[in-house]
């Protein structure tokens, strides 16, 4: 059920993005008015969390079943403990066809009534609320003047980023996620000298309902998107390969190739910013995976001129990996729930030539016969099928390849592509699900399609 407003963006941004869903292969296709009613589906849905949460199972850990009892365990516990007066039917399901996904109906949007005790966060911890978190101090940027421990308040997300942090009230464009306990006075978030941690507010009639993972089986159960997991299982990595992953942190992925491999072998993982590397290495650590190397690099400059540089970190020789993962730092325009975007079209516009860098690197780093996966988490053309299209004609030797799980849609038109290739691109697009949401159909059936915007290609080098 729609409850947002639309995804708000700059007029610029709303025209070209109408701009790449209606272009003229997409109208030839389908016609005018079902790619404006796509078009308009997808800012609707991009504002709205998607109706399940789903868990990666630590499969090299513990059995799938192992971990959805314990799982199930956990999460009693925690609803038998919680202050909420209402409890919510607790559903664990497998996915049918990933076999370490675990998914988790989301309850919502439920009738809550808004309290006069307000606290603002910033949009960021606005939709982690949306999808299960509690409030974490650092999120905060307003609450009442005398705000105490305990005290029950309403929670809003300022969507333009206009509120002032330490401010008592905000009457700038916000909408409401539910209600929450403060767990500490206002002083102790907004007066300290050390910035403030911890949760801030735990949510206890959330608009959007699903189990808190804050400390749940944190070596078993990680949060991840859909599209994610199935990225990783496209890669393929096998026992024993040596992987590279250029664009790392926090490290999501790295961990499942890792676990697929069942820690044989060797996944490298490199992130420019020096202290999103702390991140990937406590995820390993966290996951008991020890195959995992990180380094602070930047990857368009991770291939050594030097053929015989052989060190244990970058820069690398050519051919030094026997698959590689570029999941690409784009303009982030598939996640949900997104309520708003201040990004200037320059500013979507920047990643292509920054992708295109990291793609001559990956083609060279990959060893021949090697697997490279391209993946994005963004609905444009330009970062997704025309990425593709450009990658082909200036690598002769890269050949598209079937992916497996191929639970998402086709590629889109508009980058030249043949329907044979565009067959082999696997493209997340929750706005072709968006009216069926609502119905009653088995949640592991609506799960592939009620994504975040997500984009996944597989090459071969030859
Ligand atoms: N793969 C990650 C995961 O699944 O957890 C998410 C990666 S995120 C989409 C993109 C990452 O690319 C960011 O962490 C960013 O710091 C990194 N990045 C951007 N430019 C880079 C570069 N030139 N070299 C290496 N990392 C880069």
């Amino acid at each position: 059920m729609s409850i947002f407003p639309r995804i708000s963006l700059r007029p610029e941004v709303t025209e070209y993005l109408k701009n790449v869903f209606l272009n003229k292969e997409v109208l030839a296709a389908v016609g005018q008015q079902e790619a404006e009613s796509r078009f308009h589906k997808l800012l609707t849905c991009l504002s709205h969390p998607p109706s399940y949460t789903c868990v990666r199972a630590s499969t090299h850990l513990a059995s799938l079943e192992e971990i959805r009892h314990k799982l199930g365990e956990e999460l009693k516990k925690q609803q038998m403990c919680s202050s909420s007066a209402e409890e919510f039917s607790l559903q664990i399901l497998p996915h049918p066809q990933i076999p370490d996904v675990l998914l988790l109906p989301v309850h919502g949007p439920r009738p809550v009534k808004q309290l006069s005790s307000e606290v603002v966060v910033g949009a960021q911890c606005g939709s982690a609320v949306l999808r299960g978190a509690h409030v974490f101090a650092p999120g905060i940027l307003a609450s009442p003047k005398y705000m105490k421990a305990g005290d029950v308040v309403s929670v809003f997300s300022d969507l333009e980023g206009r509120c002032t942090r330490g401010a008592t009230s905000f009457q700038g464009n916000k909408v409401f996620v539910g209600n929450g306990v403060a767990e500490m006075d206002r002083s102790s978030i907004f007066c300290t000298d050390e910035p403030p941690k911890g949760i801030g507010v735990r949510m206890v009639e959330p608009l959007y309902q699903s189990p808190s993972f804050d400390g749940v089986l944190p070596n078993l159960a990680f949060l991840q998107n859909l599209p994610s997991v199935v990225v990783g299982h496209v890669l393929g990595p096998r026992p024993g390969e040596r992987i590279l992953d250029m664009c790392a942190a926090p490290g999501g992925k790295t961990c499942h190739i890792a676990a697929v491999m069942g820690d044989q072998g060797e996944v490298v993982a490199l992130d420019r910013i020096r202290n999103k590397i702390d991140r990937i290495r406590q995820n390993a650590q966290m996951l008991h995976l020890r195959s995992i190397k990180a380094y602070c690099f930047n990857s368009t400059q991770a291939v050594s001129s030097d053929a015989a540089h052989e060190t244990e970190g970058p820069p690398f020789p050519p051919e030094s990996f026997d698959r590689v993962l570029l999941d690409a730092p784009c303009s982030g325009l598939g996640q949900r729930p997104n309520m708003a975007s201040t990004w200037s079209l320059k500013e979507i516009c920047s990643y292509q030539p920054l992708q295109r860098k990291l793609f001559h690197a990956a083609v060279r780093l990959l060893k021949k016969g090697g697997v490279l996966v391209y993946s994005t988490c963004t609905v444009t053309l330009a970062e997704n099928e025309e990425q593709v299209a450009w990658a082909l004609d200036t690598f002769p030797c890269l050949t598209l390849q079937p992916q497996e799980p191929h639970i998402g849609a086709e590629g889109m038109l508009g980058a030249g592509l043949s329907p044979e290739q565009l067959r082999l691109l696997q493209r997340f697009s929750p706005e072709l699900i968006w009216d069926q949401t609502e119905t009653t159909a088995p949640l592991p059936c609506r799960a592939d399609g009620d994504t975040i915007g997500f984009f996944i290609a597989k090459f071969l080098k030859n």
